[in-house]
């Protein structure tokens, strides 16, 4: 009898035993699953997450990184995250075509409702559940244009986080009443937000385009891209063949091969045809979507003041094949006046030593 009673007692003392180890296990698994699903609590923030896949690079060392050092800027690299899988090539949430409306009673109480959500200061966002392939920096040329970029952050924070990038939004915002000039305001973009993070991929958008599908993906490809490619106020197609202003992007390789972009055009026109004919001498081709998936909206608006065209500007042009390799990312000069982390962007506000 007290034998039996001593054996029960064996067996129950086992059997409880490997009932914990199989829920530990489970426990274990389960926590696996939902980090991958997106059910668990997104991982905390990290300067730098990267996939565990061997067969991803993590900086694939073109020898573009040590330019990039002389210019005294930080190359990021960080431990592994083991949880995360890779996000899909084929982000599956996109809607396609978008209704896309200018409504002028916008608020930016309505902006953060819209937009706010799973974002980090300063307009950083990272998917929760997997790692983002493209760490795009979208920069935006500004002065005194913030009903546009309501709009603009309105419409693209939504679009950006289906599209599963891990990206950040820079607002360049030229200091001063003297002449705008679009392209050196992007080139400050390019080296202010790599100060930030190793973004590989940069997306140069005028702060007046929305993209009107979200297939229009704001990520970087093997050639330069044009992704404004079907504009309303062209008609929905190319006003001519090499027209390259509005969104583009460049990885930080195609970026640094053409020097990156004029810092002497001043006043409106030209700089982005400069852009184009950098991208053909150094032997590259500009890829482009669709006539459907490249449509925008561009908010309408005047020629803005002290932004006048510039009948210098087209004399430029023909000297770009000249003049690239001494004007560009490598003779930008400038002075950083602030930068400023708001909820939905960083805005960079900068002198860009224009002429008197
Ligand atoms: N821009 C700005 N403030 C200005 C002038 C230009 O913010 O005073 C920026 C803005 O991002 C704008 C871009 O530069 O979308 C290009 O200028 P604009 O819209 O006048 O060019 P266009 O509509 O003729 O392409
Ligand atoms: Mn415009």
């Amino acid at each position: 009898m007290n034998k039996r009673y001593l054996r029960l007692l064996v067996v129950t003392a086992l059997l409880a035993v490997s009932y914990r180890v199989t829920v530990w296990m489970h426990d274990d698994h389960t926590d696996d699953d939902d980090t991958t699903t997106g059910f668990g609590s997104p991982p905390p923030p990290t300067p730098n997450r990267v996939a565990v896949d061997p067969s991803v690079e993590e900086d694939p060392g073109l020898g573009f990184s040590d330019e990039i050092n002389h210019l005294g800027l930080p190359r990021g690299s960080s431990p592994p995250l083991p949880h995360l899988p890779l996000c899909p090539s084929f982000p599956p949430k996109l809607e396609g075509p978008l209704r896309i409306e200018f409504d002028w009673t916008r608020t930016m109480d309505d902006v953060h409702k819209e937009s706010g959500p799973g974002l980090q200061e300063g307009g950083r966002f990272q998917p929760p559940d997997c790692i983002s392939q493209h760490k795009v920096a979208i920069i935006i040329p500004f002065r005194n244009r913030a009903q546009h970029l309501k709009h603009w952050l309105y419409y693209l924070h939504p679009i950006l986080k289906r599209q599963q990038l891990d990206y950040g939004v820079y607002v360049i915002h030229q200091h001063g009443n003297g002449t705008f000039n679009r392209a050196k305001l992007l080139n400050v973009g390019f080296v202010e937000a790599l100060k930030e993070y190793a973004y590989d991929c940069f997306v140069f958008s005028d702060v007046d385009l929305v993209p009107m599908n979200d297939r229009n993906i704001y990520r970087c490809h093997d050639q330069p891209r044009h992704l404004s490619a079907a504009m309303d106020k062209f008609g929905f197609r190319l006003p001519y063949k090499t027209y390259f202003g509005g969104v583009v992007s460049l990885s930080r390789e195609q970026y640094m091969r053409i020097n990156g972009f004029p810092n002497e055009f001043w006043g409106w026109g030209g700089e982005d045809d400069d852009m184009y004919s950098r991208v053909m001498y150094k032997k590259m081709e500009v890829s482009r979507p669709d006539n459907r998936v490249g449509m925008y909206k561009m908010v309408r608006h005047a020629r803005d003041l002290h932004n006048e065209e510039n009948p210098h500007n087209a004399g430029k042009l023909g000297l770009t094949r000249l003049t690239m390799d001494a004007d560009g990312i490598n003779s930008l000069r400038y002075t950083l006046k602030h930068v400023t982390k708001h909820a939905l962007y960083t805005m960079v506000t900068v002198d860009l030593h224009g002429p008197k």
